[in-house]
């Protein structure tokens, strides 16, 4: 079997970028060598590999589980069934909080609901005067973020804890979250291999809900955790900005907005205190 003979194979079962993206992890061989040299033979348990995981991924297994690792940012980030894959639309919520840290000499800020560790990381690692926090009640989720945190260099000081529940008596300059906020029974998470990511970090399983009993708890929660001035920015989702505005100036939060993602879709809301 040859890397274009491996490759055409796939291309039946799979979507053909991640037929070759599987080949290249599975063999070690990069993109150029699978346009130029295509009659490269490839060894039995690369093949073993990849069609493997050509089969896990015809059954609908994310890529990311697959070969263990993500990109976000320009970085890679490990992955595991117990943090949910990285999506481009968080961005929004970094670039926000980049600009609400920009000019500052130091920050404490804190991560609500790392899993992965993506949110913490690109913030200390892109506004090297900040003191980052991080917590997530997942042990399986702190594994993945700590060693996150470690092979890229970032300083983050994690905890083990439900929302703000391990950060008693702190106060922080910036709060951000990507909380869980699919809505339980929401037809969505059964698609596109959501069955696949932990529900736990996708919807607040409140049978019948709307999805928004996670943020409405951080919301209520945040202030008597934010310094004067401090700010608060959380994702959710396409359908939630209203209500999380609303939420934001129950819990008395002046001029909440919400920011659309590259989608034109409504992705962050957040206010300052
Ligand atoms: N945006 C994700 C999705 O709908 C959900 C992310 C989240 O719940 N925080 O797939």
């Amino acid at each position: 079997m040859t890397l274009g003979e491996a490759l055409a194979w796939a291309r039946q079962k799979i979507d053909r970028l991640d037929a070759r993206l599987l080949l290249q992890y599975a063999t070690g061989c990069t993109h150029a060598d699978l346009l130029a040299r295509p009659e490269t033979p490839v060894v039995a348990p690369a093949f073993d590999q990849f069609a493997e995981w050509v089969a896990r991924r015809a059954a609908g297994e994310p890529l990311a589980y697959l070969v263990g690792e993500a990109e976000f940012r320009g970085r890679i980030f490990q992955v595991s069934p117990d943090v949910l894959i990285p999506r481009p639309e968080t961005e929004v919520l970094i670039d926000l909080a980049l600009d609400r840290l920009a000019g500052r000499v130091s920050a404490a800020v804190v991560d609500l609901g790392t899993g992965s560790g993506i949110v913490a990381v690109s913030l200390a690692l892109e506004c090297p005067g900040t003191v980052v926090s991080a917590v997530d009640l997942s042990p399986g989720a702190l594994a993945v973020a700590r060693n996150n945190a470690g092979r890229l260099g970032a300083r983050v000081d994690f905890h083990a804890g439900d929302w703000f529940a391990p950060l008693a008596g702190r106060r922080f300059d910036l709060i951000v979250s990507n909380p869980p906020y699919v809505a339980d029974g929401d037809p969505h998470l059964e698609q596109d291999g959501l069955p696949h990511e932990p529900r736990m970090a996708l919807s607040d399983q409140e049978p019948g809900g709307n999805g928004l009993a996670c943020i409405r708890r951080i919301v209520a929660a945040a202030a008597a955790h934010l310094n004067p001035g401090g700010w608060l920015l959380f994702e959710h989702g396409y359908d939630q900005g209203a209500a999380s505005r609303n939420l934001l100036a129950e819990a008395g939060f002046k001029a909440p907005f919400t920011h659309p993602d590259l989608a034109g879709i409504d992705r962050v809301s957040g206010a300052q205190l």
